[in-house]
């Protein structure tokens, strides 16, 4: 059998099936960890050498990004020539710390992908718009060009190009799938009906970095945006770049699937404790078959949800919910609790709200959020006391509102990262 078979989604196979094969992956890892890791040859010294079961798990200790940043090479469990790719994450020192992938992490990316994007529809055969870069060491990027080489489509590599060359190459070639940040899709579905181009060949969305769902399942606003477009076609897929793992939706859109034999997902509360389905906590991974970088529990600072009972798609593996927020953007505000993705859902449902940042101080016992904001000139309707308002309505919290420029909010959401970053924390920066 092949090991990495996109086209045998292991998810359908009975509920005790994978429990047999999780285990034996689970204690695979754990052997790799204690005798390549140099990192967890040290963690692990004081757990006996035996074999473990799949709920022993919760006994070991967590991995944080700190961790990362103190021990970095030592998390490398591969010696230097298997190494194939070396990425690099933010580590929480602001030194960025390495990732290495070796030619089966590499195949397994692909696989992970692959799995993802036929639950959510995708045909081999279809041509695959791909909106987000390959390059500057972002391995999300070339994994999902690899997912949709493995699954037997064809991967249209534009990158971080702009909205007109999209366009172009949509009416061009007619894809029958794309792939990218939610807002940028949403910027480009407005663009083609403003110009009256047909790009409705997109039958699947695959939307990556950004919220889709609120905690409901019901759209968000960009959510709904590309709904009204390409019915059907949005699916949203979460990926934590360190332990190499991604959960996207299968067609029922409700909750994210991973491949069965690659990673397993717990929600823990703030004293590490796991929670039960449908509460909401950290999501913590512990990924399965990686080489290179192999982790255990790994948090990931995203806080989300397992959906309770079976999928209606027929797998047996757990659906993460939409992402609530990250653990550090959590918001106070004068006595409310708040994550950033309440603001921007608020201000995606504006029409005339071009683009648009968050910027958030902090007094001792408050956060104060101000909203910088540009705005349509065709919506001169739009002031900074009317969005002050309608933000209010939606998320219970009056911010700040600050009008600005088209190319200041640009330069501030796309100038920074390889993300679009709308969320700029200045809680710490004296
Ligand atoms: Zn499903």
């Amino acid at each position: 059998m092949q090991k990495f078979d996109c086209h045998n989604d292991l998810g359908f196979l009975p509920k005790e099936e994978i429990h047999k094969l999780q285990t034996a992956l689970f204690n695979a890892h754990l052997k790799h960890l204690r005798n390549d890791s140099p990192y967890y040859r040290e963690v692990l010294a004081r757990f006996p050498d035996r074999e473990y079961s799949l709920e022993e798990l919760q006994d070991f200790p967590i991995t944080d990004k700190s961790d990362f940043a103190d021990f970095g090479q030592q998390f490398i469990a591969v010696p230097r020539e298997q190494i194939a790719d070396l990425g690099f994450t933010s580590g929480t020192t602001g030194v960025p710390c390495q990732i290495a992938y070796t030619k089966n992490d590499l195949a397994r990316l692909a696989y992970s992908d692959a799995t993802g994007f036929l639950s959510a529809g995708m045909k081999p055969g279809d041509r695959v718009l791909l909106t987000c870069t390959m390059d500057r060491c972002f391995i999300a990027g070339l994994a999902y060009f690899s997912g949709v080489v493995a699954l037997g489509a064809t991967g249209i590599r534009n990158g971080l190009n702009t909205v007109e060359s999209h366009a172009e190459i949509l009416m061009r070639i007619k894809p029958e799938g794309i792939v990218g940040v939610p807002s940028f899709l949403a910027r480009l579905v407005r663009y083609l009906e403003k110009n009256g181009l047909d790009g409705h060949s997109v039958r699947t969305a695959m939307c990556i970095g950004e919220p889709l769902r609120r905690s409901d399942l019901s759209l968000t606003e960009l959510g709904e945006q590309l709904n009204s477009y390409w019915p059907g076609a949005a699916h949203s897929t979460y990926a934590a770049s360190e332990t190499q793992s991604s959960f996207a939706e299968c067609n029922e859109c409700a909750g994210g699937h991973a491949a069965a034999d690659l990673v397993i997902p717990e929600i823990l509360d703030q004293n590490g404790n796991r929670l039960p389905e449908g509460e909401i906590g950290e999501i913590v991974l512990t990924p399965l078959q990686v080489e290179g970088l192999p982790l255990l529990r790994f948090r990931t600072g995203d806080m989300g949800f397992i959906i309770p009972g079976d999928c209606a798609c027929g797998r047996h593996t757990p659906r993460l919910g939409p992402i609530v927020g990250r653990k550090a953007q959590l918001l106070k505000v004068h006595g409310t609790s708040i994550y950033p993705a309440t603001f921007t859902a608020a201000l995606d449902a504006i029409p005339g709200v071009d683009e648009y940042y968050l910027e958030v101080t902090g007094a001792e016992l408050s956060d104060e959020v101000t909203v910088c904001v540009s705005i349509d000139p065709g919506h001169p309707e739009l002031s900074s006391e009317v969005i002050r308002e309608r933000v209010a309505t939606r998320t219970r919290v009056k911010p700040k509102v600050k009008l600005v420029t088209l190319e200041d909010a640009r330069l501030h959401v796309y100038g920074r990262s390889r993300k679009p970053t709308r969320f700029f924390d200045l809680r710490n920066i004296k």
